[in-house]
């Protein structure tokens, strides 16, 4: 039988009318002040560029506005900290999105983690990830919450079934894992230093590949009837994990491009929108 197709694009188009509603809501409300993000890009890295151009393009689309923040390569970490700390004080910027990777002299973790709390949007502090691990209100990290989200749509179970995840980075395998070990599965992280690869990988009923190698998971390593979530995307349209051959194999799998990549910025401008109602509500 065919895999069903966890598609992210048509569920984010979706998710972005009902937000547009909320974002009219919000404006009626707020003096006409929509939900706004603030997007910090450092430096000049093309890609970082365009990923930071189709976010703000989705907060467009949905009526929010977006505070444009580049700052050059040789930017200091002192001075990255300092704008955050500006765009934590302005009461008209309810989120922010450091985008990442930020130069290597960059102390990243820092400035990831002196975005306040409830402007976290993204999900990359130490304090929401460590709020989101134990089940306390935060703002999940944009990618592993998008897949949370897609597979909750497309009413996938996880309680009781055995995930694997290979990778281990802050903002993507790691909180990836919290969130399905909080969804009653259990749970495998794999990572570079992992052994029997392969086999851990066939004992999966649910597969994440979140490697950044691109088709590096083989399709002879997934079990008939797995979930298969390919957080990958590369040039020539090629995820993490090789997909083709398993179109006919497998129960359910996100297509590359258009499952995990619109979720992440669906997520991220939804979680905005929360901040936004959020701030309104205790003004
Ligand atoms: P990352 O920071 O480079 O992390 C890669 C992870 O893969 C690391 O934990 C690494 O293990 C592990 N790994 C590397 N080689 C491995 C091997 N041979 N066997 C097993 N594990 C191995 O990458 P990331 O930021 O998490 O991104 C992962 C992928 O997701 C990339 O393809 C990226 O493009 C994609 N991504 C997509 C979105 C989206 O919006 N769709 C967002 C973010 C990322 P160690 O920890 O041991 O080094």
């Amino acid at each position: 039988m065919a895999a069903q197709i966890l598609d992210g694009k048509k569920l984010s188009r979706e998710t972005e009318s009902e937000l547009g509603a909320r974002v009219v809501a919000l404006k009626q409300d707020n003096d006409g002040i929509p939900p706004i993000l603030a997007t910090i890009l450092v430096g000049a890295d093309p890609a970082s560029a365009t990923y930071v151009r189709m976010k703000q393009n989705a907060c467009r689309r949905i009526g929010m506005e977006s505070i444009a923040v580049e700052m050059p390569s040789e930017t200091t970490t002192k001075e990255l900290l300092e704008k955050i700390s500006e765009l934590n004080a302005n009461k008209n910027c309810h989120g922010i999105l450091l985008q990442h990777p930020v130069p290597a002299h960059i102390d990243e973790r820092a400035c990831f983690d002196e975005i306040s709390l409830e402007k976290d949007v993204d999900g990359v502090t130490c304090l929401g990830f460590g709020r989101m691990a134990m089940n306390e209100e935060a703002y999940g990290s944009a990618t592993p919450q998008g897949i949370m989200r897609l597979l909750e749509a497309y009413k996938i179970p996880l309680e009781g079934k055995h995930a694997v995840v290979v990778g281990r980075s802050p903002i993507l395998g790691k909180p990836m894992g919290l969130m399905m070990l909080n969804a009653n599965a259990t749970v495998t992280i794999c990572h570079s230093r992992t052994t029997n690869l392969p086999e851990i990988i066939k004992t999966a009923d649910v597969i994440v590949g979140a490697v950044g190698r691109p088709e590096f998971i083989r399709s002879k390593w997934i079990a008939d009837d797995a979930i298969v979530v390919d957080a990958g995307f590369h040039p020539g349209g090629f995820g993490d994990i090789e997909l083709e051959p398993l179109h006919n194999r497998v129960a359910a799998l996100t297509p590359v491009p258009g499952g995990v990549g619109p979720m992440t910025i669906n997520t991220l401008i939804l979680q905005c929108v929360e901040a936004a109602e959020k701030a309104l509500s205790s003004s």
